[in-house]
């Protein structure tokens, strides 16, 4: 925390308390212990050893600070909790990173033959938005140039066109250009099919590669898995689109796939499922609404080629990046929306028209469930998911991490409590305790050790 961040007196009254406290090393130790987690959990409770000479209890949370232990939040959102999502971050990337370079996590370096390509599948559309642009020689355009010989107004009285030239922080950027004229429906029911528009989309990438390969679908099935990861990102202007890692691979684990296609003829098929996806959905009171994907479709071969491709690092990372975002950065907060809290919703004019677009389409039959993922734009879905064989699971990577912790806790342990050669049963008893540190002077506290802490990482680092 700078020393210029004026503090109310309440909490500098509360950051003195606490490093008065005779406990307060303790307390610091186990917010080191908890990653600096911005919210950590707090729990009460026990470990008992049960021995033939009876009972006794070799740990308790009655002895630490607060009668509290604390341990991370483990949330995926940086808006949330910066550690824990850097730390999923590093796991996803892990994971991403296995599947594409092999070497590691079980996964063999032969995958690095297999055809792999990043993908971007975006959605089309709803009306002209801020935007940023290139000019021809790569800089900076203007937003929307004035098309034909005489500006045109749309049927509300609003430009057509905008002649700025958007910084990077400009809050205009996403914004609609006349927000009578977006298609707010079309936009929200969009995010709301488009875990169903991927899975359409997996299953017309398998068709397309096996009229590539001429092959029957249960042939192709024979000789070949689409092996993918992929995660969702909201776009400025609230829609979600997908990255993804699409691998082709051979039946049995981790095999080559035994057809001849190559990453370029993945990239053809690709652009083929990618094109056919359609999904016809009931509007209220209208017509039905045909879904697809947007026209802009991007795809990079990860591994090999020629220079200047996507590496597995790049590709891993890039990834991993995006898993950690979420509708969070609307101001929307990760709390479902409520009819109270929907009236007091202090967001963007855009924001705002999704939100309550959302919640009428919710009164929709057809749409039943969405009014629960308003606060999420109406997307549902998983915003990191994988097919099965792709690597190795997140929970494979975080059992192992707490597996090392574990043992840094019991040698930690160890020099606190006496050894114990004959114990028969160890049982550990934990309740909740809350969520959160129990004062403001404790959150600054713990987020001005977490700067601290980046800090002395980044001199070793440069000290290196
Ligand atoms: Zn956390
Ligand atoms: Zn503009
Ligand atoms: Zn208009």
């Amino acid at each position: 925390m700078s020393p210029a961040t004026a503090l109310p007196p309440r909490t500098v009254e509360e950051i003195l308390t606490r490093a008065g406290r005779a406990d307060f090393d303790r307390w610091a130790e186990q917010v080191i212990h908890c990653g600096h987690c911005a919210r950590p959990v707090r729990l009460r409770g026990r470990v008992e050893h049960r021995t033939p000479a009876g009972e006794r209890v070799s740990y308790s949370t009655d002895d630490e600070p607060d009668r509290v232990l604390l341990i991370r939040c483990g949330n995926r959102r940086a808006a949330v909790c910066p550690s824990c999502s850097h730390e999923y971050a590093g796991d996803m990337w892990q994971l991403l990173y296995a599947g594409a370079a092999g070497g590691r996590k079980g996964v063999p370096e032969s995958i690095r033959s297999h055809p792999l390509l990043f993908a971007t599948l975006t959605a089309p559309g709803f009306g002209p938005v801020h935007t940023t642009r290139a000019d021809r020689s790569g800089g900076p355009a203007c937003c929307r140039p004035v098309r034909g010989s005489t500006p045109r107004l749309c049927a509300h009285g609003q430009p057509t066109w905008c002649t700025a030239i958007h910084a990077e922080d400009d809050p205009r950027l996403g914004q609609p250009i006349c927000p009578d004229c977006y298609d707010y429906p079309a936009h929200v029911t969009f995010n709301w099919h488009a875990p169903e528009l991927w899975r359409r989309f997996t299953i017309a990438l398998r068709r397309a590669l096996a009229r590539a390969a001429e092959l029957s679908a249960a042939e192709f099935a024979r000789r070949c898995r689409v092996s993918f990861v992929k995660v969702a990102e909201f776009q400025r202007r609230g829609v979600v689109h997908f990255h993804a890692l699409i691998r082709l691979d051979g039946p049995g684990e981790f095999q080559p796939p035994q057809l001849g296609i190559d990453a370029a003829g993945l990239a053809e098929a690709i652009h083929q499922a990618a094109a056919q996806v359609r999904l016809t959905v009931e509007m209220p009171g209208g017509p039905g609404l045909v879904l697809r994907f947007g026209t802009q479709l991007d795809t990079q071969t990860v591994n090999g080629g020629p220079a200047g491709e996507l590496t597995p690092e790049h590709a891993a990372r890039y990834i991993a990046k995006y898993a950690t975002k979420s509708a969070d950065d609307f101001g929307l907060g990760e709390q479902r929306i409520t009819p109270e809290t929907l009236a007091l919703l202090d967001v963007p004019d855009h924001v705002h028209r999704l939100v309550h677009t959302a919640w009428q389409l919710g009164d929709h039959p057809s749409y039943e469930g969405l009014r629960r993922w308003v606060h999420m734009l109406g997307f549902r879905g998983h915003f990191a998911s994988k097919s099965r064989r792709y690597s190795t699971t997140l929970g494979a990577i975080r059992g192992e991490r707490r597996a090392y912790r574990q043992r840094q806790a019991a040698e930690h342990a160890r020099e606190l409590l006496p050894a114990e050669p004959d114990t028969t049963l160890v049982i550990t008893r934990w309740e909740f305790a809350g969520v959160g540190y129990l004062t403001n002077g404790d959150a600054a506290l713990a987020l001005s050790a977490a700067a601290r802490a980046r800090e002395q990482r980044q001199a070793a680092r440069e000290a290196a």
